[in-house]
Parts: C-alpha cells; structure tokens; sequence
C-alpha cells in the first residue's frame, strides 16, 4: 500500500480533530475523531478500550470539553473502534449509534466477532441507543448534521459517515481498506459496491480509521487502488 501523507496532529478541518491512534493514544486503537457541535460533542468511534483517559485528555487538549460528550457514532463492530463504547455511555451518558445489523455484538460483548480475543481483552457489552437502519440517513448533533450512509462488505453494518464543515466535507470512511474474514460476516462483492458508492461522494477530505486523512485527490485515489487490489478495477 502507498505511503500517504499524513495532515499534522489536531484540528484535520474546521472542528473535527483527531483524538486518538497510533501516535494520539494506543498503537491498538483506530483514529478516533471528536467533533466540536456547538454546546455539544461528537465522537465517532473511540479505540479499543485501554486509552479512553488518553483520549478525554486529547479532548482537553483540543478545547473540547469531554462532559459535553452527547453522541458517540460507531463505524463498526470491531475492538479497535468500539472498545471504549461502554466507558463512555456510562461516564457521559452519551447515546450510542450503530448500524443495526453491527449492533447485537456490541451489545453483546462478543469477543470473536469484535475480535476482541485477537488483541487479548475482553468487549464490555454496551447498550446502542440509536439502532440505524437501511441505507443511510441523518443524525444530528448540537449544531452539526453527520450523513451516514451503510457501507457494508468490511462488516454486515459498516457505515460511513460525511460532515460538512465550513467549506469542506470530510469522510470518514473508516475501514474502507478491510480487511475481510468470514468470521466478521465480511463480503467482497458488497465492499466493491460500498467503495464505488463513496467514490461518487463529493468528500474534500478522507478521513480513514487507520491509515491518516487524506486530501479530495489523494482519498479517490486511495480508494480506486483498493478496488484494483482487490481485482475489481483494471490495473
Ligand atoms: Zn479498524
Ligand atoms: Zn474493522
């Protein structure tokens, strides 16, 4: 996979800063973004659990201010993006939203699917507040609206989720890359289909779980290549 520039720590476009990942918190964690919505806060997804601190003190250190926690979006099933889940509902009473069809192994703490048992801790089983069904639709946060829009093939309920900030519209595309195993319910045919619908997407800025935030050409890019790995995009 290409080396892809990585934008500085922080603030990656008005309001949406990167808080935690390899770097940020814990090297097992996803990048997790807060969104500053006004009076209140977004997360969207928060690690696999062990940095949840790290996390509210990269918050912090971004003038957000994690007691205005109110919404904590889920991208996916696995550890590394929903390990914190319970902590923070629990903590901020922040409502949990999922896609219907990832939410049963949060809710019931499965190790295998999550794989959890993978990077040798256990999922805490959390409540999902808000179940998202169907193919995509709004949420909305303080002052902010997040469009999400099922993207499954990584998992049955991967999403993805645009924000339009000040000029720009960031993707967060999470685990577009994959990997994929039956154990997680993955599918191939329908990730290629899920990549074709974010290509047509009018992003500025990509905003993936593991690999950095990249500009409007260097994310279609991106994108197009994992579908040519994949063999479903002539080399
Ligand atoms: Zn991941
Ligand atoms: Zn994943």
């Amino acid at each position: 996979m290409p080396v892809w520039r990585r934008r500085k720590a922080g603030e990656i476009a008005k309001d949406v800063y990167l808080v935690g990942g390899p770097g940020y918190t814990d090297f097992e964690d996803c990048l997790v973004y807060a969104v500053n919505c006004g009076k209140a806060v977004a997360l969207i997804d928060c690690g696999a659990g062990r940095s949840v601190k790290q996390i509210e003190e990269n918050m912090k250190s971004a003038e957000l201010d994690p007691e205005a926690l109110e919404a904590l979006l889920i991208t996916h099933l696995h550890i590394d993006h929903v390990g914190g889940a319970a902590y923070f509902r629990e903590r901020y009473g922040v409502k949990v939203y999922m896609h219907e069809l990832d939410a049963p192994v949060l809710e019931q703490g499965d190790r295998v699917k999550s794989a959890a048992y993978a990077y040798g801790v256990s999922l805490k089983p959390c409540v999902v507040d808000v179940k998202l069904r169907g193919s995509g639709g709004e949420i909305r946060v303080g002052n902010k609206v997040f469009e999400w829009v099922h993207t499954p093939g990584h998992t049955p309920g991967s999403i993805s989720i645009l924000l339009s900030t000040n000029g720009e519209r960031v993707l967060f595309a999470q685990d577009a890359h994959g990997p994929f195993s039956e154990e997680w319910g993955s599918n191939l045919s329908q990730w290629a289909d899920s990549i074709r619908k974010l290509l047509k997407e009018s992003f500025t800025v990509l905003a993936e779980g593991h690999y950095g935030v990249f500009s409007r050409e260097e994310g279609l890019r991106y994108l197009r290549d994992l579908l040519r790995q994949h063999g479903f995009l002539a080399p």
